[in-house]
């Protein structure tokens, strides 16, 4: 073992299993570890770095904004703060009504979110909905709202309310009711392995919510800031919700989360009623804004959706049996593997040098850059096929060592 490994072992809270590498640095769609060995970083953090590694936008707006105010407390407004709440409630479509609250990460906007839910259904709807396989987060509100079991039960007691219910429109007709406080959706389940909601989903969510008062929440937090090739998941399907939440990818590497109301649900939080340190902060803000300004100014939104296309099509040509199809859109893509294998396909790929992820053991989920082009796309191909090969010649060896075992 060596020594980084040791101090993984030793010093860090074992909520994580065996750390993949060393990773030291960073630049586009390329990382490089400890020893130097450079590889392709087809997941971006999760669908975090929007703009790959060290990209110069993003480390300028954080030199530039900690240099004049970095942070104040939320007793004090801040001009990026200001511009980047604009600017979110602009590509969100939220309207002159709607407003937004900033948290640090994924999971506090989900709690925010909860918080929504509750303020909006008082004692009258106790009820929250989402949906099987749904991920929230781990925080206690946000692991309430997030389907697997395991992940919860440790923890119980959760708080009281929520009921995950199965992605179609059916089941969401046979729940609904009166005393409904909202719905919780992911447009695509990111860590459930990239599935898609059924065709209609969202706009029949939407009906349903509307006709029993309930508020519908849409969780953007893997498939927001241009990910799926439009500004948002819900773009595609041409329908308002009353909120949504985002993280991951509208930082580009800073921690930073939103929640953004829509129409009457803005006025739900009244002073008092939630409240973050961080949350908001120049900092932070800064470099989100400067991030979402470059998706906006490159063209990232269209390069998702023109690069999710190429990849889709790229993967679609691999001639290998150990795939067995493709989930996702523009740069949010589930390879379905036609075992469970996810795993090795991942060890075969990082030693090619390559970094894929496994959402879950028949799924490999990439998300890249939203920078990535037509080199990179290549090299994806060259180096994945590699790799399902070295697994199907692997896989092969232990049939035989199988077959001639005494
Ligand atoms: C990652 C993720 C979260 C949690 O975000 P954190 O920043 O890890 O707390 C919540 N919802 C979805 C859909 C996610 O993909």
């Amino acid at each position: 073992m060596t020594v980084w490994q040791d101090d993984v072992a030793r010093d860090l809270v074992r909520n994580v299993g065996d750390r993949l590498a060393l990773l030291t640095r960073g630049e586009g769609s390329y990382v490089w570890d400890g020893d130097g060995k450079r590889y392709l970083d087809f997941l971006a953090g999760i669908a975090v770095n929007s703009l790959g590694h060290a990209h110069p936008v993003f480390v300028e707006a954080i030199a530039k904004q900690a240099a004049t105010l970095a942070h104040v407390s939320n007793y004090f407004a801040t001009p990026p703060q200001l511009a980047l709440a604009a600017r979110l409630k602009r590509l969100a479509g939220a309207g002159i009504d709607g407003r937004v609250y900033f948290s640090n990460s994924g999971a506090e906007a989900n709690e925010a979110a909860f918080k929504l839910a509750r303020l909006h259904g008082g004692t009258d709807r106790p009820r929250i909905l989402a949906l099987e396989n749904g991920f929230h987060g781990r925080t206690i509100g946000s692991l309430a709202l997030t389907a697997k079991k395991a992940m919860r039960e440790p923890f119980e007691p959760m708080p009281a309310g929520v009921e995950h219910i199965p992605a179609t429109i059916e089941a969401l007709e046979a729940a609904m009711d009166d005393r409904v406080a909202a719905i919780i959706v992911e447009p695509i389940q990111g860590e459930a392995g990239v599935v898609e909601l059924p065709d209609g989903y969202l706009a029949a969510a939407r009906s349903l919510t509307l006709k029993h008062g309930a508020l519908l929440i849409v969780d953007e937090i893997q498939t927001g800031a241009g990910r799926t090739g439009q500004w948002f998941g819900f773009s595609h399907e041409g329908i308002t919700p009353d909120a949504i939440t985002l993280a991951k990818g509208i930082g580009g590497g800073f921690p930073i989360g939103a929640l953004v109301t829509f129409g009457a649900a803005s006025s739900l939080f009244t002073p008092g009623s939630h409240g973050s340190t961080f949350g908001g902060n120049p900092l932070g803000t800064a470099v989100a804004n400067a991030v979402l300004a470059e998706i906006e100014d490159a063209g990232l939104v269209e390069n998702a959706a023109r690069r999710g296309t190429q990849l889709r099509e790229a993967i679609e040509r691999i001639d290998s049996p150990l795939i067995a199809g493709v989930r996702g859109r523009g740069l949010l893509i589930g390879i379905v593997l036609s075992s469970p294998i996810a795993n090795a396909v991942v060890a075969a790929a990082q030693e090619r040098g390559l970094i894929v992820n496994a959402a879950n053991p028949e799924t490999i989920r990439i998300a890249p850059a939203l920078t990535i082009g037509d080199a990179e796309i290549a090299e994806f191909e060259t180096l994945f096929t590699a790799a399902l090969a070295d697994v199907q010649a692997s896989l092969a060896e232990s049939e035989t060592e199988k077959a001639t075992a005494p």
